[in-house]
């Protein structure tokens, strides 16, 4: 794996942040008399933590200021969108804990609405129907010859031959394509703005397009779909929203934004734009997830190694721990990269406080306790949480074969190994002292059970001064244990930057998937855990003591239980800032 860098985490600002610095301006000098907000997601993909970021900034914006947020889902791209991503998304927000009420929209309903803006545009002579394909829209506009990373100091493109139509001509062609009188791409509406504007997007862009696709609300109502950046900032006036949020890559859209918003004459919404998330280790777009998911390299958008709320969920995260990160990396105006150590740390602090302590075994290896009689049990009294004194303690039962760690156990130990081996002693957790007597071999030569002999009166922790031992292990008895499934995850990509992608061996391009991390599930069958875990709660955190905190997954069957390492128990982030790094 690749080395760790420097945490380049958002710190957040002294102070206010920028955008409540903006809204409280303009509420003072009356721009606004309130303040309403919304979550824009298009349905075409699960959401994933950026988003989350972007909501609780919409919610928590609207919240501040005594405002409301809608949910709404930006839906005019009949190709890529399905209902099952609405229930998805609303199901993720929901679970993080956001409630839009009855605020809940569609950009799909305003079809009529953006069509009755369009005409209005076209009437005051700043819209026009062109007969341009799109290549020959792209080519007139000059994008072939813009630098990509800088498409606001383009040089001029030229005008489209249809671009003076009458206000008439132009009025009866739109009627048109609506009627469907025209074929797919063979026109469009376009904004009458300014081919020689050094922004890219202002040089007319294209409002409508021509598209026979069946929309998942509005069926084959429409032939004709408006473009995002028509859409969106109507949709906003629309619903009245002052403060329209959204991140940096829609900085370049927004004098587009308000052209629309000043040619349609309508409710002044504002764009402010925020830095995206972006985090070591994940990709944070619908679009690469897609490509997980449809490319079979997750088992789907919920897979617990995905950076999706529903993957995250699934993985043990929860809405506490996540929200914690989200107002806590800030709100800045420049991009960077989060560590995602900083997400994991979030995630320990909740979990070490709400976990309850377990004792499960991974790698399982027998230990027999040749001096304790055979089929005899007691119990023993383990603390179900030391942070939680409410959380109380339970029963462990006890006996003469127990499971313990296999590595807990060495025949020829390394200098510094405090586990078991041949005449050493070590504290069974809230049990007896123990000391190695000998081991078994099976015919392969590998190391079948340990044997060791127990001190009566080292039990639950009291042990005679020289009794001092240097180990703890922890141990599930073999006759009470439940047999589990136990998935260990690591980061999907190894690379720190998964998008930074280097050429193959043989020259062709590579991808971002050639970044994955083979190693990033290790699905161990045969655990055991104790036998509380046969009913283990969905969504309750628990910390295999000495092993990492783990969640039920849904996969669970009856006997056999199947948890997710959510994470594990050592921390590298609180280390990395200590070190003034
Ligand atoms: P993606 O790039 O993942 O496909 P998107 O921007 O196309 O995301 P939308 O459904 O349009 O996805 O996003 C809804 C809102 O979430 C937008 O306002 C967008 O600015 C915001 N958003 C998306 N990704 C991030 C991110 N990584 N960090 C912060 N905000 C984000
Ligand atoms: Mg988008």
């Amino acid at each position: 794996m690749a080395a760790r860098a420097e945490p380049e985490a958002e710190t957040p600002a002294e102070g206010a942040d920028f955008i409540t610095e903006f809204i409280r301006e303009d509420l003072k000098n009356g721009r606004f008399s309130h303040v309403h907000t919304r979550f824009p997601p298009e349905p075409n993909g699960w959401l994933h933590i950026g988003h989350c970021k972007a909501f609780y900034i919409d919610f928590s914006m609207a919240e501040k200021f005594g405002g409301q947020c809608n949910l709404r889902f930006d839906d005019t791209n009949p190709e890529k969108e399905d209902s099952s991503y609405v229930e998805a998304i609303k199901r993720d927000v929901a679970w993080m804990g956001y409630d839009w009420e009855d605020r809940e929209y569609y950009a799909s309903d305003y079809y009529g609405y953006l069509y009755d803006l369009a005409v209005k545009i076209i009437k005051k002579g700043r819209a026009y129907v062109d007969d341009l394909s799109e290549d020959e829209i792209s080519e007139y506009r000059g994008t072939a010859a813009a630098d990509k990373n800088n498409i606001t100091e383009t040089p001029p493109g030229r005008n489209s031959p249809w671009r003076d139509r009458s206000v008439e001509e132009n009025l009866d062609l739109f009627a048109r394509m609506r009627a469907g009188e025209f074929a797919d791409g063979a026109k469009t509406l376009r904004a009458k703005i300014d081919m020689t504007h050094p922004n890219l997007l202002m040089r007319d862009p294209v409002m409508y397009r021509i598209r026979r696709e069946t929309h998942y609300r509005t069926g084959k109502a429409w032939c004709i779909y408006p473009m995002y950046d028509f859409q969106h900032p109507l949709s906003d006036a629309k619903e009245g929203i002052t403060h329209s949020l959204c991140s940096l890559e829609y900085e370049i859209h927004r004098p587009l934004y308000e052209w629309f918003i000043h040619e349609a004459e309508v409710f002044p919404s504002r764009q402010i734009e925020f830095a995206r998330l972006n985090m070591t280790h994940t990709v944070l777009s619908k679009r690469w997830l897609l490509r997980l998911v449809q490319e079979k390299f997750v088992s789907g958008w919920d897979d617990p190694r995905m950076p999706t709320i529903a993957g995250l969920r699934r993985r043990g995260y929860t809405p506490a721990a996540i929200r914690s990160f989200v107002s806590r990396i800030g709100i800045a105006k420049n991009d960077s990269m989060v560590d995602i150590a900083f997400l994991e740390y979030c995630l320990r602090e909740d979990l070490n406080k709400k976990a309850l302590r377990v004792m499960a075994v991974l790698k399982p290896l027998k230990l027999i306790i040749e001096n304790w009689p055979e089929g005899t049990t007691e119990e023993l009294e383990a603390v179900n949480n030391p942070e939680d004194e409410t959380a109380g303690t339970r029963k462990l039962a006890f006996g003469r074969e127990l499971w313990i760690e296999a590595d807990d156990f060495m025949e020829t130990p390394p200098p510094k190994y405090f586990r078991l081996f041949p005449g050493n002693s070590v504290r069974l957790r809230y049990g007896y002292i123990v000391t190695c007597t000998g081991f078994d071999k099976d015919p392969s030569g590998a190391v079948a059970a340990v044997r060791c002999t127990c001190d009566p009166a080292t039990r639950g922790g009291n042990a005679p001064d020289n009794r001092k031992v240097k180990g703890t292990i922890h141990w599930v008895s073999a006759a009470h244990a439940v047999p589990l499934e136990a998935r260990i995850y690591d980061y999907l990509f190894s690379a720190e930057r998964p998008m930074e992608v280097a050429p193959r061996p043989d020259g062709s391009p590579g991808s971002f998937t050639d970044n994955l991390n083979p190693h990033s599930l290790e699905t161990l069958t045969g655990a055991y855990g104790e036998p509380g875990l046969a009913h283990a709660a969905p969504e309750t955190p628990y910390q295999f003591e000495r092993a990492g905190y783990f969640v039920l997954d849904g996969d669970s069957a009856p006997g056999k239980p199947v948890f997710n390492k959510t994470i594990g128990l050592r921390d590298t982030w609180a280390k990395m800032v200590n070190k003034g790094k």
